[in-house]
Parts: structure tokens; sequence; C-alpha cells
């Protein structure tokens, strides 16, 4: 049986009993046959298929979970999407960054939002010293490309040189209007661990 005829097959009620005929219409009847799977089974399937797909879109969605661990137990960190909802009855996104608890189950480390993360290492990055660590090959062609766009927008030729400024510059740009991927392509770039304890990095 392929994946699908499975998936198939374990999303359908009839084979545990009751079916709902025709579908969509509420009238519920018990079949007369023998359930092939019992209700507990199937439900507990249901619930198993809704977990691998939540923790599948944690993986694609988040953008600083890989490189972030916790500071004080040393477990990963797991990220949680909330929606708020708006007075016009929009959603307003949410990530929230925390530990998985996986090493230390009564850790207290906290969660912190993805506002305010980016906050922090947006700081981070000024405290660092780019002379220091080695800006791989593929930031440094950024920034010339980002260099190029500003001396196209402002129309001042300056030297283009690569300093200090414009690493920053870019690395703070990137974290706050980079999609995911950027983001965490940069963070690999930068070759650093995000610590993550008491709400601060
Ligand atoms: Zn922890």
């Amino acid at each position: 049986m392929d994946k699908q005829t499975n998936n198939r097959l374990l999303e359908n009620t009839f084979y545990y009993g009751p079916f709902e005929y025709p579908k969509g219409s509420g009238n519920w009847y018990q079949g007369k046959h023998e359930s092939i799977i019992t209700k507990e089974l199937f439900d507990a399937v249901q619930q198993q298929m809704k977990n691998s797909q939540l923790v599948r879109r944690e993986n694609i969605e988040f953008a600083f979970t890989k490189i972030t661990k916790c500071g004080l137990c040393g477990s990963g960190i797991s990220a949680t999407e909330k929606f708020k909802k708006l007075k016009d009855g929009s959603y307003n996104r949410h990530v929230y960054y925390g530990c998985t608890k996986a090493r230390d189950k009564n850790c207290k480390s906290g969660y912190i939002s993805e506002e305010e993360l980016i906050k922090q290492l947006q700081k981070l990055v000024d405290s660092l010293n780019f002379k220091k660590i080695s800006v791989q090959d593929k930031i440094r062609s950024e920034i010339k490309r980002f260099k190029k766009f500003q001396v196209l927008a402002t129309g001042k030729n300056d030297s283009i040189d690569l300093i200090d400024v414009d690493t920053r510059n870019y690395i703070k740009f990137l974290l706050k209007e980079g999609d995911d991927q950027e983001k965490r392509d940069l963070l690999t770039c930068l070759d650093c661990e995000i610590k993550l304890k008491n709400k601060k990095i």
C-alpha cells in the first residue's frame, strides 16, 4: 500500500465503525461491518499525523532555532508561533523562542520573542570586532552588492571600501529585513552560536 492510500485509509472514519453519508451531511451511521482499526488507534494516528506536520513546519519556518542553544541547560531551542487577532480581524504573527528542556525538565530559561531576539542580535553585532572574526566571502560579496545599491540610490560614488561599518550595517539590515533563509545563512557564515539565558542572548 503506498503512503497516500495509507493516509486516506487512516483519515476515513468508516474504518473504525461510524460513517457519515452523504459525506458532510452530518448524518452518521454505525457501520455493520467489523472495525478494521479501533477508535483509539484511529485517534492516535490522527494526532501523530498532526504532530509530524507541526514538527516539519517548525523546521522550515524559523530562522534562529538551529544555532541557538539554551544558556542554562544546554538543550536546543525551539520556536512556537502565536497569532494575535487584531481589531480589523486580521492576525499578527509572533514567534517565540524557548528552551526545549530536553536536558533539564525544569529549566527556567523562559521565552523570548523574535523581535526582541533580533534587537539583541543587532546590539551584539555592534560589539563584535570584525577584524578578528573571519567574515566569509559570501558576506563580502553581498556587502559589495549592497554598496552598489547604496551608490545607485544616493548618487554618491564614495569609496566602496569594505570597512567595519558596512559589515555591521549590512548584517543588521539582514537581521531585520532578510527572509528566514538569509538569516540562517548569515548566522552560519558568522560561525556563531547563540546562547539564550534568562531572555538574554
Ligand atoms: Zn534550558
